[in-house]
């Protein structure tokens, strides 16, 4: 096969939160601009890009190692350049150039609108270092390509001005900045135009949104909930203490408000939560918890939690276990404790010795499995409208997610049921992790009457 011509392919590993994919959609597309292709083969690529996530040690690890492994590359191809992207790139900056010899730039998550710009100064032979919080930056919506073309994210505020004392987010996103309602607004009816179903608002605190006028989160959502043709709307991460009244009244006024709410609460202890800087009592994370789910019973809840945190004793994870079985989560991510540099948490004693922390995992991970596998053996013989996103693994077989963010797998034909449709699914047998159902008719809203006066549907680049 012919190797396609210098600098015509970019290969981007992605780690971490949905801000990085759509930081990766952002820099795929602007590439494409250029006339530079996304690949699945890094040794077709002239441009290597990692995008990286700093959360927690481990994943930064990673990141050096597939560093150490993609610089071997460059010895059989000197024109290949390589970027470190993310939220390593913002926490390392000049030193990771200096640690890894054959890197060629390093590319913070909000510079990343200039990954176009940088390329004559690599063609140049130059070595960049581009981080920081420029105030002024262009956001090219329409240049973004899609990981999907019925499901879109949408950035509605970056970076955070809280202070969680584990977290680091707050120096490598920066501090808080919100778009304008009107920009969201713009970018929401663009996707729709171009026949998307789904839109997922996006922010490391979505619910702390706030517009030039006043507005606040729930000004967004009733702005954006009744756009014409939008199916479906989620977003993702609601900080607890910001949930106010009339964002939870927006679940009994928009019935396209997905039944699903992330909700990290971090731990069930009082006692660790103010070590953890994050501004709430688990009394207070109840009572939202009830007052949500009397304003949408059918919503399902994940949150995440931190097991290990330094100070975390005995008592303090058992009411974390007391919690999980009291509110019953549809899902949960659970993480050991891992110091981050330059966190107020690293100064703080009492360290959890490894195997305590490996040991309260396991508990926690075994009881959630239990509480899930209740919850989803609850949801057999019931029916729910499934947004199609493509043919299973199985042949025969076609995949979607339910509203409230459930796998489900049923049989149909592609034409039965077609990627980016609504389809209603019976479920028959609920497994551990997804839904099994039997295809029963197309949805409700399927097609949205509001959107039949839409243009045809146009396809967005999409990545490979
Ligand atoms: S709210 Fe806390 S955990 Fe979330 S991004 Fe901000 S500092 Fe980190």
């Amino acid at each position: 096969m012919n190797r396609p011509p210098a600098g015509r392919r970019v290969f981007i590993e992605t780690w971490g939160c949905q801000m990085n994919e759509l930081d990766t959609q952002r820099m795929t597309g602007l590439l494409m601009q250029q006339g530079i292709l996304p690949t699945r083969e890094v040794t077709e690529a002239d441009l290597i890009l990692l995008n990286s996530c700093t959360v927690r040690e481990k994943a930064e690890q990673k990141v050096y190692s597939r560093l150490g492994e993609y610089r071997l590359l460059k010895r059989e191809r000197p024109g290949l350049r390589i970027g470190l992207c993310g939220c390593v790139a913002q926490q390392e900056g000049e030193r990771a150039l200096e640690r890894v010899a054959d890197l060629d730039f390093v590319l913070g998550p909000a510079r990343v609108g200039e990954i176009a710009a940088l390329l004559p100064r690599l063609e140049a032979g130059e070595r960049v270092v581009a981080t920081g919080f420029p105030a002024e930056r262009s956001y090219e919506f329409d240049a973004i390509a899609r990981g999907e073309d019925f499901k879109g994210m949408v950035t509605v505020i970056e970076g955070c001005d809280k202070r969680c004392t584990f977290c680091i987010v707050p120096s490598t996103r920066g501090p808080e900045r919100c778009r304008p309602l009107a920009d969201v607004v713009a970018e929401v009816r663009h996707l729709l135009a171009f026949g998307f179903r789904e839109i997922e608002l996006l922010g490391q605190t979505v619910n702390h949104w706030r517009g030039a006028g006043g507005e606040d989160f729930a000004d967004l959502l009733d702005a954006v909930a009744p756009l014409p043709g939008l199916a479906r709307l989620r977003f993702m991460t609601s900080f607890p203490r910001d949930f106010t009244p009339p964002m939870i009244d927006c679940f009994r006024r928009h019935e396209n408000l997905c039944d699903f709410l992330h909700l990290p609460v971090q731990s069930g202890s009082d006692r660790v939560l103010r070590r953890m800087g994050r501004g709430y009592a688990i009394a207070e994370y109840d009572d939202l918890v009830g007052r949500i789910r009397e304003a949408r019973p059918s919503v399902a809840l994940s949150t995440d939690l931190i097991v290990g945190f330094p100070g975390e004793t005995e008592e303090d994870f058992r009411q974390t276990l007391g919690l999980v079985e009291r509110l019953r989560f549809a899902s949960l991510f659970a993480f050991r404790y891992s110091p981050r540099p330059g966190t107020a948490s690293v100064r703080l004693d009492g360290g959890v010795p490894d195997d305590v922390a490996q040991e309260r995992l396991q508990r926690l991970l075994a009881a959630q499995n239990r509480i899930q596998a209740g919850i989803n053996a609850g949801l057999a013989g019931r029916t729910f409208e499934v947004l199609v996103t493509g043919p299973g693994r199985e042949p025969g077989r076609r995949i979607g997610r339910t509203s409230c963010n459930r796998i489900v797998h049923f049989e149909a034909s592609p034409e039965a049921a077609p990627a980016g449709e609504l389809v209603r699914v019976q479920i028959d047998r609920p497994l551990p992790h997804s839904l099994l159902g039997t295809l029963v008719g197309g949805g409700a809203g399927n097609p949205p009457t509001a959107a039949t006066d839409l243009p045809p549907r146009r396809r967005l680049p999409v990545l490979a």
